[in-house]
């Protein structure tokens, strides 16, 4: 070996442990860069988007943290007035009512999610898919009937599903539907994009960190609680006791900065037919429920990707849902099989987030 290759090695090694050192450095400084004095408010427990929802605000002075909570809370209200299909006003019911007959004209963050939602539909081969509607309707009604759609019934709603039979025009902002009797429904996608709006606002209002929980699907930014480095975010697990009650076990803990985490699962809400059960998510190509995960929890750095995502693994199995997520940047999966064996997968990355 000549002398130059001798003197290489060592420069590398002190080189990577120089790097180390101060990745080290930045990282802990950042941590506690965060303001030593600040105040927590916090909303408690309210109902919006037809789940429960908890809003926490940081900020250096308690009126403002107040204020973010409030603001926070105003944009999920907002995001629910304009995307779901129960409230009769909303833009999604307007669609579903009049896109068959002409193009709809709606708001930007509507389009945006529209055109979010047809991304992951490519992305997901059509797991992902908001005109799942008429199949949701279907299965929703054979639950509370007890009895299984004929495979009529099945067809004929199969016929309104597709996001390709969604017509766009970007220019105008409006949407058509290609075929009579489609239905979107936003409920895979909605909370998440609610969780960015309400974080966005919240740091406009001031906030320096917050957390916005939607009925499990959460997102965490900036400044935890005083004397945390971290959000800590218990994850439930995914088993229901024979009066159908939740676990109140947790299957681990979550330690985030700036992430957010969505569920989606079996274990909450399903219909049951002649006392199987059957998922609230539909596996557009089998027009059936989704089977095989009792739960699917996905991190991302915003809550739209993380909740489409999660419902979109729910119905592409831990196969190929794991290779989905392994090739997306940024993104982890933790999946827990169906009962009674339960058994949990993960993508490489997702271990750094779980508390030892
Ligand atoms: P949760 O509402 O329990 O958090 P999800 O985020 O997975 O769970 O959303 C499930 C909802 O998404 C269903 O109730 C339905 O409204 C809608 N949905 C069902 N199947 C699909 C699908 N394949 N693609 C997109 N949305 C779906
Ligand atoms: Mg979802």
């Amino acid at each position: 070996m000549n002398k130059k290759a001798k003197c290489i090695k060592p420069a590398i090694i002190i080189g990577a442990i120089l790097v180390t050192v101060l990745y080290f450095i930045l990282t802990v400084e950042r941590q506690q860069s965060w303001p030593k004095k600040r105040f927590t408010a916090e909303s408690g427990y309210r109902e919006i988007m037809g789940t429960f929802v908890r809003v926490m605000a940081v900020a250096t002075d308690k009126q403002t943290a107040l204020a973010c909570v409030e603001e926070g809370i105003k944009q999920l209200k907002l995001v629910d007035n304009l995307m779901s299909v129960h409230n009769a006003e909303s833009q999604i019911s307007r669609i579903n009512r009049e896109a068959y007959s002409q193009a709809v004209k709606v708001t930007e963050p509507v389009f945006e999610v529209l055109q979010r939602s047809v991304e992951y539909s490519k992305l997901t081969d059509g797991a992902f898919d908001i005109t799942v509607g008429p199949l949701v309707d279907l299965w929703q009604q054979a639950g509370n009937k007890n009895i299984k759609p004929t495979e009529d019934e099945i067809a004929s709603a199969k016929a309104k599903v597709g996001y390709e039979k969604l017509v766009f025009d970007t220019e105008k902002r409006t949407v058509r539907f290609a075929v009579d009797g489609m239905q979107l429904d936003l409920g895979g996608i909605a909370k998440g994009y609610g969780i960015d709006s309400a974080a966005r606002a919240m740091q406009q209002a001031g906030a320096i960190g917050g957390m916005i929980d939607v009925g499990g699907d959460i997102r965490c930014f900036g400044a935890p609680q005083r004397g945390k480095q971290k959000w800590s975010i218990g994850l439930q697990e995914p088993k229901t006791d024979a009066k159908g009650l939740v676990s109140r076990q947790l299957e681990l803990v979550l330690e985030l900065v700036n992430k957010a985490v969505a569920t989606s699962g079996d274990y909450r809400r399903f219909t049951l037919i002649d006392g199987q059960k059957y998922s609230h998510i539909i596996n557009p190509s089998t027009s059936s429920s989704a089977e095989g995960l009792s739960s699917v929890t996905i991190i991302a750095e915003k809550a739209t990707d993380a909740d489409a995502l999660a419902t979109a693994v729910s119905v592409m199995g831990a196969e190929k849902g794991l290779a989905l997520i392994e090739r997306l940047a940024d993104t982890e999966a933790i999946l827990i099989s169906s009962g009674p064996e339960f058994k949990q997968t993960k993508t490489t990355g997702a271990e750094q987030y779980i508390k030892k």
